[in-house]
């Protein structure tokens, strides 16, 4: 599903190159669930970026789905992003101007899906996460973890292959990141979604199949969980 070659990704400041991923390889399976640890700065977050074709290597190879994302264009890695990968983020990204149902359906409107079938999707994708009555609420009327519930539903519009989480329950409490795991845990084993998920936090790395470790832009372990939790 993901082979990641000897990628290095390099980033030009005042004082010179800064080398944020060195050489790394990195094979992932179809329908993996994989948790990416590593002290702040060792190069998680650039990682994934470049998973999802959010920035491209300096050098290397990352094949997603059959996909070569340094070939494509960014015309292709426009649609790349927009059909094969939801993305999730620590502090949820949600447009505030939107409801929750306009949020979800945003991907949906690009791609200029009927109408009916995207008021459809919306409201199986609501029910999905869990947040029946909140389509017409706004971000800022909802907590934290009904805000990163519709962010995986607005990942989810796509019916993506691949679900990219930087640091999902970094910003929520004990109770609120164990939902989300576990709703990202129900959507890798029922839906087959292949997780990818950065995190700081053992306890929910522990939620993942395999943990990959990166220090200073390489893979310094990469160990298979026990039975996750279920
Ligand atoms: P992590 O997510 O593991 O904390 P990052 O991947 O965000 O680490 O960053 C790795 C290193 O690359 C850090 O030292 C960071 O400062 C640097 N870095 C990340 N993005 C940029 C950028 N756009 N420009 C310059 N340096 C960057
Ligand atoms: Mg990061």
């Amino acid at each position: 599903m993901i082979r990641v070659e000897k990628v290095s990704k390099e980033f030009a400041l005042e004082a010179g190159n800064f080398t944020a991923l060195r050489e790394t390889d990195v094979t992932i399976g179809k329908g993996e669930f994989i948790a990416v640890m590593g002290p702040s700065g060792s190069g998680k977050s650039t990682l994934l970026q470049i998973l999802g074709g959010l920035d491209l290597p300096t050098s290397g190879s990352v094949e997603i789905d059959g996909v070569r994302l340094e070939r494509l264009d960014e015309k292709g890695r426009t649609l790349f992003r927009r059909t094969k990968v939801g993305f999730v983020f620590q502090n949820y990204q949600l447009l505030p101007m939107m409801t929750v149902a306009e949020n979800i359906a945003l991907a949906l409107a690009a791609n200029r899906a009927p109408k009916a079938e995207i008021d459809r999707t919306v409201a199986r994708l609501i029910r999905e996460v869990n947040l029946e009555g909140k389509a017409s609420s706004y971000p800022s009327q909802l907590s934290g973890g009904q805000q990163q519930r519709v962010a995986i539903a607005r990942a989810l519009a796509m019916k993506p292959a691949l679900i990219l989480a930087d640091e999902p329950t970094g910003n929520l409490d004990r109770q609120n990141g164990e939902d989300i795991l576990k709703l990202l845990s129900r959507l890798n084993k029922e839906e087959g979604i292949t997780v990818v998920m950065v995190t700081h936090d053992r306890h929910a790395a522990e939620t993942a199949d395999r943990i990959i470790t990166l220090r200073d832009g390489a893979v310094v372990e990469d160990a298979m969980e026990g039975a996750g939790r279920k």
